[in-house]
């Protein structure tokens, strides 16, 4: 049966494909296709684990008949009596068999595909006891993923649901399957999604998340239709179910009838015919019809990112969110050496083009690593995040720091700083970007020259420019922390998702205020949240005066032909009309 499900549009376009549920199991397990050849031997090494695990429960047995009646817990001989049938259910066998030989799934994938599939039977039974037994499945699956990695089985109970790791950490596929796919989650984090980005997916959704947390933003620089916030749907969607993203209007369209799905296959093309036309703007220079000339930059995750950046035209990165870089490595931080490859190798991959590097941002939705979750803090989003995380520990600031500095000897680099506020934060910034150069200089290491910028994005910043301008050679507005900070409303949130408003009078006039002042004093001023690359918003902010744009390298060419199409001298007066609104948002519906 058809049904929709709403949640936030997060990347453009239309995905039709065929459900991916990604399992909850505890264990962390790998995701690939397997080549035809490989399809029994991966069926053996099921097989393996699981007789394994089935021995390991005849010797339990054993050992617990030899009690003696008396002594022998009759709940745990029923337990592993449930256990042993669980294992030889011809429908986990069968179904791992069919994910392994018909959609070349590794065994670790088919089997929790399968876990899913069962687990969802056991959700549906009216009977509570058989209801339980979900529980026992759960457990029985971990052990044999456990015996196919070779490790010691254990007996004892799993935690609750709550303590359980997730298992998308290492989904790296290749394009063996030509069956679009597409990725349903309760919940991705940024690091989970960088993986992604290797992967074959055609679209994503998630119960949970905002229109601007760190992991929408990585689906949008993927630019593959994505919804977030779509509350049940990794509940409501079953495996393998053919499945709609519509992009644009953040719905998902379950078990589509062919009259749907012919419908949206055609919007699909539509899409695509529309993207194509825009290439041909690729080298058209961004000018304002009045003549304005318009820098569009990139925003970037990666190094190689670089090469999207400059097929799309950018004229430069404006923002490489350098965190990721620390993510998902178990907690071991990147050392000088090699983040310094990874900073050189942005800056030659944009082929003498500026890159802004922004120091490390991490804490708040930003976890170095699922594992180490800061749960321990109330409110991550106001804690030790992005500067201050890095001001905490200043000799891992300062590897940042001389990485940064020696890879700016290979082409144009600026150093950007997340988070500021206090001016005591910009000299002590100050003073270890010094340090820096001054243990390059011992140690008789080249360097080389950066512009310093700061990143304007809590209100508190906004409202006390003067120190920023007089420090700052540059300044960067991010908007999807100033309209957190500015409204109170938790980007990653999406229940509170409806009221977080670019276009709130507050936040159009911490914007509009810090662009006015730079132009004022001939500062560089730029703004790289997301209200960049928001086709709706740009000639609201060439009406504030912006000429620098940084947003995800996809966006890059439907901006331009807002800008070519734009005339920033009228739009000024425009501008103050929609902010002295009090819902500057209808009159921008009406423009
Ligand atoms: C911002 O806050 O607008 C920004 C660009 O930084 P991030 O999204 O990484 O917090
Ligand atoms: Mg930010």
């Amino acid at each position: 049966m058809t049904f929709a499900i709403h949640g936030l549009a997060v990347a453009r376009g239309i995905a039709i494909g065929r459900a991916v549920l990604v399992a909850s199991s505890r264990v962390d397990v790998a995701h690939y296709f397997i080549e035809a050849s490989q399809v029994d031997a991966e069926i053996d090494r099921v097989r393996i684990g699981r007789n394994a695990v089935v021995d390991e429960i005849h010797r339990l047995q054993a050992s617990v008949i030899h009690m003696g009646p008396k002594e022998a817990p009759h709940e745990l001989i029923a337990l592993l009596d449930v256990h042993l049938m669980l294992l030889q259910d011809d429908e986990l066998i069968g179904g791992v068999k069919h994910w392994i030989t018909d959609r070349l799934y590794n065994a670790e994938w088919a089997l929790t595909t399968q876990l899913e599939v069962i687990a969802r039977q056991f959700d549906e039974m009216e009977d509570e006891y058989l209801r339980e037994r979900k529980a026992d499945l759960e457990q029985i699956t971990e052990k044999v993923l456990l015996a196919m990695q070779g490790e010691a089985l254990s007996m004892v109970p799993p935690p609750k649901r709550a303590e359980r790791k997730t298992s998308q950490q290492d989904l790296l596929l290749d394009d063996t399957v030509d069956v679009p796919l597409i990725l349903i989650a309760h919940e991705l984090s940024p690091a989970d999604m960088l993986q992604f980005k290797q992967s074959v997916f055609a679209g994503f959704i998630t119960d949970v998340g905002g229109k601007t947390s760190h992991t929408a933003i990585v689906a949008r620089s993927m630019d593959i239709p994505a919804v977030v916030g779509a509350r049940l749907s990794s509940q409501l969607v079953r495996q393998d179910d053919w499945v709609i993203i519509d992009g644009d209007a953040g719905v998902v369209v379950v078990d589509p009838s062919p009259i749907i799905l012919a419908e949206y296959g055609f919007k699909q093309r539509q899409h695509e015919l529309d993207r194509g036309r825009l290439t041909r703007l690729l080298h058209t220079p961004a000018v304002t019809l009045d003549g304005q000339k318009i820098e569009l930059l990139a925003n970037i995750e990666m190094p190689e990112d670089a090469l999207g950046a400059i097929k799309a035209g950018a004229v430069g990165v404006g923002l490489f969110r350098s965190e990721f870089l620390f993510m998902g490595r178990q907690g071991k931080l990147p050392n000088e050496e090699e983040q310094y490859q990874a900073y050189r190798r942005a800056i030659e991959g944009m082929q003498g083009l500026p890159v802004t590097i922004r120091t490390v941002d991490v804490g708040a939705d930003k976890p170095l690593d699922n594992a180490l979750q800061d749960e321990a803090h109330l409110n991550p989003a106001l804690g030790l995040r992005a500067i201050r995380w890095s001001l905490a520990d200043p000799a891992m600031f300062l590897t940042q720091l001389r990485a940064i500095l020696r890879a700016a000897a290979h082409g144009q680099a600026n150093l950007l700083i997340p988070m500021l506020v206090h001016a005591s934060e910009i000299r002590h910034t100050m003073a270890l970007i010094d340090r820096a150069r001054v243990e390059l200089d011992n140690r008789g290491v080249a360097y080389g020259p950066v512009k310093i910028g700061a990143m304007i994005e809590i209100p508190a910043a906004a409202l006390t420019l003067k120190v920023f301008l007089k420090y700052f050679d540059f300044l960067s507005i991010g908007t999807n922390d100033l309209i957190q900070y500015t409204l109170a409303i938790d980007r990653a949130d999406e229940s509170v998702a409806h009221l977080y408003d670019p276009l709130h009078p507050a936040v159009l006039r911490l914007v509009a205020g810090t662009i006015a002042e730079c132009n004022a004093q001939g500062k560089h001023v730029s703004v790289c949240g997301e209200m960049a690359g928001d086709t709706s918003l740009t000639r609201l902010l060439l009406g504030m005066g912006l000429r620098s744009f940084s947003m995800h390298p996809a966006q890059i060419l439907a901006v331009k032909q807002e800008v070519l199409r734009a005339d920033a001298g009228k739009l000024a007066l425009w501008a103050e009309q929609v902010m002295a609104d009090d819902e500057p948002g209808l009159r921008i519906m009406k423009h």
